[in-house]
């Protein structure tokens, strides 16, 4: 065993009255890991997920969940086992309401309602109920300059005197950093200390624009927990294709400061402002798969997915990762053989760790174990001799539809091509109208 396999400290902490823990790396447990490589990552440091789907990801333009909707997400972000959801808990009745529903049927989840750092902000979002609140200001000298117009030493005392009237309400509180990363190091520290001195209990960098690589997030994150003791939150975006990439490294260079904990935003099929934030279903599986983080329950990100796929009207494409439909769907000839018979040939973990299921997909490149596996499927009977001619018509139909084909396109593939080879097998089975296939719809 290397040095990296240790068992990590399990922390401890109080987040709106209950405990929150930090994750372990069970180094006795390769089980779920991809590849022996993966014992060469680096250690994580203690992880938390603040999960926003109900706020940064209903920001995203077109998205607008009803109360019934984000009361489901609530939920399902629970049975998952994630430890805290942020939701708007004020600047509108439908908000204010929805956060007071969230919070009653919550039994381990922590609620955060997000806040511009203004007071009546505030007081209004924990009179609606939440356990936490999340205070928001921007700090790049861009945006003190031209959208809040005010000096770094106002936003210092607008920042302490937010953060301490919160704490006085007795609810946990983060105050954020947007636009963190055109920040410079020296005021992200300054304006965390004061957080911090005001009674803040966590600290949130934003990367507000998406403009951090893996190594310029570990950099940063590092240069901050260094300089002052809280826990921090990680808030990404996706606009170079980084955001999950840039979270790991955070939570990589969260690993020395043991008594911390490393919170990282996420959204539910990485909805969000412009290209969107840190997928919470291919961050929890790269915990899981390469870091050997088993604290949520993957068993339930499926259904979570489904959910906010319905409820957003954003549909999950083919191959989004994860939970894509083609993560599991195997077409080309090699790939199908070899599926068939071991899936870990050409599959990176076991599709019922989500309750995917394995689909064979028949086109153009479909192979002959493709064809084996369709007739065994269907019940169909077929004589050797009938492979290879069933393959050859599956391609030329597969190219010419320029899509995968049906069961009802393969029988009828099937009644055209089989008769001419095995006119007498009383096996034969003929289950749909065999029309034939050029006069079929595209689709
Ligand atoms: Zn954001």
């Amino acid at each position: 065993m290397t040095d990296s396999l240790v068992v990590w400290l399990v922390s401890t902490k109080s987040v709106g009255g209950r405990k929150v823990h930090g994750c372990g790396f069970k180094g006795d447990d390769r089980s779920s890991m991809s590849t022996h490589l993966d014992v060469h990552n680096p250690p994580l440091g203690n992880i938390c997920i603040v999960d926003t789907t109900c706020r940064d990801g209903e920001q995203m333009p077109g998205i607008s969940f009803t109360l019934e909707e984000k009361l489901e997400i609530a939920r399902k972000l629970e049975e998952m086992g994630v430890e805290q959801l942020e939701t708007f808990a004020t600047y509108n009745e439908s908000d204010r309401r929805c956060a007071k529903l969230i919070k009653a049927q919550s039994k381990s989840i922590s609620v955060m309602g997000w806040n511009r750092m203004v007071k009546a902000d505030i007081a209004d979002s924990i009179g609606n109920g939440v356990d936490a609140v999340s205070i928001s200001t921007d700090t790049s000298d861009i945006a003190l300059e031209h959208k809040l117009k005010i000096t770094r030493m106002k936003q210092l005392e607008l920042l302490a005197d937010c953060v301490s009237y919160a704490k006085d309400q007795g609810v946990y509180v983060c105050f954020n950093a947007g636009d963190a990363t055109r920040t410079s190091i020296d005021y992200l520290v300054e304006f965390a200390s004061v957080g911090k001195e005001a009674g803040g209990d966590r600290f949130r960098i934003c990367d507000t624009i998406g403009v951090l690589t893996p190594a310029s997030s570990k950099k940063l994150v590092h240069s901050v927990m260094s300089a002052v003791d809280i826990d921090v939150e990680f808030h990404a975006h996706n606009d170079f294709g980084l955001a999950v990439a840039n979270a790991l490294a955070a939570c990589e260079a969260a690993a020395p400061f043991e008594d911390r904990t490393l919170w990282v935003s996420t959204t539910v099929n990485g909805l969000g402002e412009r290209a969107g934030n840190v997928s919470l279903e291919v961050f929890v599986m790269n915990l899981h798969s390469h870091y050997g983080v088993d604290k949520y329950h993957t068993e339930h990100i499926l259904p979570l997915c489904k959910h906010v796929e319905q409820a957003s009207g954003l549909g999950i494409p083919l191959n989004h990762p994860i939970v894509g439909e083609n993560m599991f769907t195997h077409k080309s000839g090699i790939h199908v053989d070899g599926v068939l018979k071991n899936p870990r040939l050409y599959e990176a973990f076991d599709p019922s760790k989500l309750g995917m299921t394995r689909k064979i997909a028949l086109g153009k490149h479909s192979g002959k174990a493709s064809i084996r596996h369709k007739l065994d499927q269907l019940g169909l009977a077929a004589p050797p001799s009938a492979i290879e001619p069933l393959r050859h018509e599956v391609s030329r139909v597969g190219e010419m539809k320029k899509r995968n084909i049906t069961d009802e396109e393969f029988v009828t593939i099937f009644n055209s091509v089989v008769p001419r080879t095995n006119a007498n097998d009383p096996k034969k089975t003929v289950a749909v109208d065999a029309s034939p296939i050029t006069n079929m719809p595209r689709s």
